[in-house]
């Protein structure tokens, strides 16, 4: 008799759930009934990539980190490796939106550590006392317990506060849409406490897996047909039952030897809140930020020049209405013919409508970049409580749910919520626990 197994959520992690569960089985000679549910009317969650004017638009995520390998080597394992794309690093440097004006974050820095001296004395963004603060890194005993702490706890204690609100925090927490002030170093960043306690500082870490050459090639990889590709690959392997435009509303009546919640965990609360409310009431405890995309398609010719570097991040300090910018035509060349110029805007404080985003946003390209131009297309895309924040404690907040979940007979959760938010950390723990149930 085969194993039923029911996946709800079809984002990436209830994706690679099945597909690693299925090819899992096939290799052991085993035989899995596998059915996803899906809320939406299309698969794919927060990876969402538009198709126009020979253009490839992401409306979420665009990239895998390279550094995190499980995205790429599941592309690879689903034939995709020839559409593989790695990010112009030839036009690597961005900037950072400081004192009213865009200033090139420094060169020979690996995210926010200075690789040499030259990283410390030329930053144009710190003043001498910063710089002093960065150059004294090394100095500052490390610390060697695995206690959590939030990224500004963190960076301040190490490299001071300009460092923190003019680098680390626009990098760090920007990629997170989350407040440095109570986002977890532990649960977001844990290899630079590692990189603390092995070589006494980041600063001296840093240099040395320079040194080695282990550094990454390009920084970030996508796919040449847009990510929207891998979920379609995704799709077209699955031999599994599919139904879209079903949301789940309880665990009830459901035939399954397993069920897999790939939701996010306030959408899985929701879900287990009546039979099993003391593991809703822990899942509940994971809270969520909400951003929003908005892609701007410009005609190249209407440029005053093209901008340079992949774009910018606003710096803590300063009045900006938005959060970051990407010249997606820079990151990831073949993205738009040559006479288009595609930039995303994102936001976390969200304009009320599409057309005040635009206005917004166009206000501020002007201000910041000189680009006095109207786009031929606009496309905004809104994750209402789409961010889970990892704050300080979540290490200890997803233990209490899983043990919660543990007590529910046949229900694992995967997802974004709990191990790692990038869409490479969502397939390392998809894979992980289909091994572990095909075990
Ligand atoms: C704007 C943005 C940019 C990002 N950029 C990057 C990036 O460049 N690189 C990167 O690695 N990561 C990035 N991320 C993070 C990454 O995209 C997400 O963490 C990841 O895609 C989440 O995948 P998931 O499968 O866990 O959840 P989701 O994609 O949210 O999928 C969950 C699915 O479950 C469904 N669902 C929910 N409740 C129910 C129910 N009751 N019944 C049935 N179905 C249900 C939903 O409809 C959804 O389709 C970004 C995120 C955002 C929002």
């Amino acid at each position: 008799m085969s194993q039923k197994i029911c996946i709800v959520g079809g984002g990436i992690a209830g994706l690679a759930s099945a597909w690693y569960l299925q090819r899992g089985a096939a290799e052991r000679g085993r035989a899995l009934d596998i059915e996803l549910i899906e809320a939406d009317d299309r698969l794919g969650g927060k990876i969402v990539t538009h198709y126009i004017e020979d253009s490839i638009v992401e409306g979420g995520p665009d990239s895998f980190l390279t550094e995190k390998k499980s995205g790429p080597e599941l592309c690879h394992a689903l034939g995709l490796g020839a559409q593989l794309l790695p990010s112009n690093d030839a036009k690597r440097n961005f900037s950072i939106v400081h004192e009213g004006r865009l200033v090139p974050f420094p060169a020979h820095c690996r995210l926010f550590i200075p690789l040499n001296d030259e990283a410390i004395r030329e930053n144009p963004l710190l003043s001498d006392a910063g710089k002093q603060a960065m150059a004294n890194e090394v100095n500052v005993p490390a610390r060697m317990d695995e206690e959590d702490e939030s990224l500004s706890a963190f960076v301040t204690r190490r490299f001071g506060r300009e460092v923190l609100d003019r680098m680390a925090a626009p990098l760090l927490a920007g990629i997170y849409a989350a407040d440095p002030d109570t986002m977890s170093i532990m649960s977001t960043f844990p290899a630079f406490r590692a990189m603390e306690r092995e070589h006494g500082s980041l600063t001296a870490g840093a240099r040395a897996i320079a040194r080695e050459g282990k550094g990454p090639g390009s920084v970030f990889t996508s796919l040449s047909g847009g990510l929207e590709s891998l979920v379609q690959a995704l799709r077209e392997q699955l031999s599994c039952t599919i139904r879209l435009s079903t949301r789940l509303e309880s665990l009830s009546g459901i035939q399954a030897d397993r069920i897999i919640l790939s939701i996010p965990a306030r959408d899985a609360a929701t879900l287990v809140h009546r039979e099993h409310p003391a593991l809703a009431e822990a899942l509940r405890e994971i809270r969520y930020g909400s951003s929003a995309t908005l892609a701007m398609l410009f005609k190249t010719e209407d440029l005053p020049e093209i901008p340079g570097g992949f774009g910018f991040m606003a710096g803590r300090e300063e009045p900006c209405a938005i959060h970051g910018c990407t010249w997606a035509s820079n990151k990831f060349e073949s993205r738009t013919p040559k006479d288009r110029f595609l930039v995303r805007v994102f936001f976390t404080d969200i304009p009320a409508n599409e057309e005040s985003m635009v206005a917004t946003a166009l206000s501020e390209l002007k201000r910041l970049s000189g680009i006095d131009a109207r786009p031929i297309w606009t496309r905004a895309n809104h994750w209402k409580h789409g961010n889970p924040l990892y704050e300080v404690g979540h290490r200890e907040t997803v233990a209490r749910i899983y043990a919660e979940a543990e007590k529910v007979p046949g229900l694992s959760l995967t997802g974004s919520s709990y191990e790692g938010l990038s869409l490479s950390d969502c397939i390392t723990h998809a894979k992980a626990l289909a091994e572990q149930l095909l075990a």
